[in-house]
């Protein structure tokens, strides 16, 4: 049987909802807060610090003293049911998929929570593998994976990630994981070899890609 994996943010909602932006903002401001930098360049230290440690986080817990709770409340403390719409065709195209699938998100389980909820799910329906249940170490590092197929009690070669980040991706396929790219419309890039199969819209990758 197969295992499916869920990346939350830009995958399960697109990221023309605009969540990322919101969640940079807030981010920029806590790091200039905790770094004493200016917004500019409290922008460059975090975007530095997510290309090298997969969140923003990761590199405040490193480099900082960072109070790793307070920074998770403030920075998606963001209005989630003004910028997703509920996608009831996802919610009744995964349902038959629910016992084997599973959110994987560097993101934080209230988060995970309130999207999923803002998205049409009910309760639990899905586990939720959140920041913490990976101890920190968030995706594209290999021990956030190997959590992930704990928890789900998975093999690697029975696994699917749908995931819009390459580098996420790519690690996935290392491991022997099938992968999916959730991609933006906008976006027009090489695919690289890492990546089995591209869709943009989440529906058609699950109808087509689950089974
Ligand atoms: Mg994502």
């Amino acid at each position: 049987m197969q295992t499916f994996f869920f990346d939350l943010d830009n995958t399960l909602y697109p990221h023309s909802a605009g969540v990322t932006e919101a969640l940079e903002e807030k981010m920029n401001a806590y790091v200039a807060q905790v770094t004493k930098l200016s917004i500019p360049d409290a922008t460059q230290l975090r975007q530095g610090y997510y290309i090298t440690y997969g969140t923003t986080l990761r590199g405040l817990q490193i480099h900082h003293r960072v109070d790793t709770e307070a920074y998770l409340k403030t920075v998606h403390d963001i209005s989630i049911e003004t910028l997703i719409t509920p996608n009831i065709a996802l919610c009744q195209t995964l349902q038959t998929w629910l016992g084997q699938s599973a959110v994987f998100t560097n993101s934080p389980r209230e988060h995970a929570e309130r999207v999923l909820s803002r998205l049409g799910f009910t309760g639990d329906a899905l586990p939720i593998i959140d920041i913490r249940s990976i101890d920190f170490h968030p995706k594209p590092h290999l021990h956030a994976y190997q959590q992930a197929l704990q928890v789900m009690n998975a093999s690697a070669n029975n696994a699917v990630l749908f995931e819009d980040s390459l580098a996420n991706l790519e690690t996935a396929k290392s491991m022997g994981m099938r992968t999916v790219f959730i991609q933006s419309p906008l976006a027009k890039i090489t695919i690289p070899r890492y990546v089995d199969v591209v869709y943009t819209d989440i529906v058609a990758a699950i109808t087509e890609q689950c089974s």
